[in-house]
């Protein structure tokens, strides 16, 4: 499929943030990165639009690098002013920003609206009070439901993130934050495995032995049954793995946790392993004349696993098993053909995931 959808990013750090969040680096962004002025909006956009195809069906101008709706007002509007003529004049379709659910309110909500904003991405990061307190978030989870019912209610799209493995959290605290966000129908969301990065207050948490982050093994296994959880309730996942922080934690300022650069494959990989086991165990199969296994060229590498990983468990699971993983780009992209000596049947792996538990 030819990408359609293109984004602007404007990094816009939030200067003289108040709050401590553990796992935050945003002081070691900002001095490493010069801030975009507002009259530097429309020029980047239109750098940008050039390099797009004419054919771009979405164009996005997107704020994020901190709480745009925690820096001072009067910067926020010189900003919207630039995003919105921009949107008039048509050089951008839709403007998002992200932002803390404490700040959110009736008047931020309405300067939202006076520039056409279309969508607001909390950072939710847990659900858990416990969890929040002790990742220093200095809000509530009644603070999540608050604003997102406020950000409903004015109309725009609603994306909310969460952090996996932040401190405190269990896998059962982790089952209710993805509840509870599902419960607030976000349009998307985005999963974040907690990351250890240089300078935050979670290294030192993790250097005095306070804090252990979740193995990679771990977290794809438990972002696996979260994504199940929002692949059930048709809630789009845009983005699983790293953090908020992610421009240093690419700079190789990961100190420990469950970073991979393809993280989300191995998540998706993971759920479908999951879809076809069960796919086999409810249909059975002759083990004596082996398994073909066709798929749309777009979904094959998941199918297999990165290094063959899901093979190999095929393997492990029906030892003598003869499996062969083919292409046929006839096939939907969440779509696999079983074919098992003279029985043929197919599959669509979401759906399979929505039906169990
Ligand atoms: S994550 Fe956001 S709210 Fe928390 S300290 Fe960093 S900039 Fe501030």
């Amino acid at each position: 499929m030819t990408k359609t959808h293109f984004i602007v990013p404007f990094f816009i750090p939030h200067v003289g943030c108040p709050h401590d969040c553990v796992f935050c680096s945003q002081g070691k962004i900002t001095g490493k990165e010069r801030p975009v002025l507002p009259e530097e909006v429309i020029p980047i956009i239109r750098e940008y639009r050039a390099t797009f195809p004419r054919n771009a069906r979405m164009v996005e101008a997107a704020f994020f690098g901190g709480s745009f709706t925690g820096i001072p007002a009067p910067l926020q509007t010189a900003f919207l002013k630039e995003a919105y003529l921009a949107k008039k004049e048509g050089l951008i379709d839709r403007i998002r920003l992200s932002t803390r659910p404490d700040y959110i309110d009736q008047e931020v909500l309405e300067r939202l609206s006076e520039f056409r904003v279309d969508t607001i991405e909390l950072g939710v990061q847990s659900m858990s009070d416990e969890v929040l307190k002790k990742s220093a978030r200095g809000h509530s989870s009644a603070d999540v439901v608050q604003a997102s019912r406020k950000i409903r209610e004015y109309g725009f799209r609603l994306g909310l993130q969460m952090m996996v493995g932040l401190p405190g959290s269990r896998p059962d605290t982790e089952v209710q934050t993805a509840s509870g966000i599902c419960a607030l129908k976000p349009d998307f969301v985005r999963i974040y495995p907690t990351l250890v990065i240089r300078g935050t207050a979670l290294e030192t948490m993790y250097k005095k032995g306070m804090y252990k982050p979740p193995s990679l093994e771990e977290a794809v296994d438990l972002c696996a049954v979260l994504a199940a959880m929002f692949i059930r309730e048709n809630i789009a996942i845009i983005r699983m793995g790293l953090q908020p922080t992610e421009l240093i934690s690419e700079g190789g300022e990961v100190v420990a946790g469950p970073f991979h650069p393809s993280f989300r494959q191995l998540v998706d990989s993971r759920l479908v392993l999951r879809a076809v086991k069960w796919i086999l165990d409810q249909r059975g199969m002759d083990p004596e004349v082996g398994i073909v296994m066709e798929t749309n060229p777009k979904l094959l590498s998941t199918l297999k696993g990165i290094g063959k990983e899901n093979i190999k468990a095929l393997e492990r699971e029906y030892p003598g098993l003869e499996i062969k993983v083919l292409k046929n780009k006839d096939l939907g992209r969440s779509e696999i053909r079983f074919i098992n000596g003279k029985r043929m049947f197919e599959a669509d792996y979401r759906q399979v995931i929505k039906s169990i538990k």
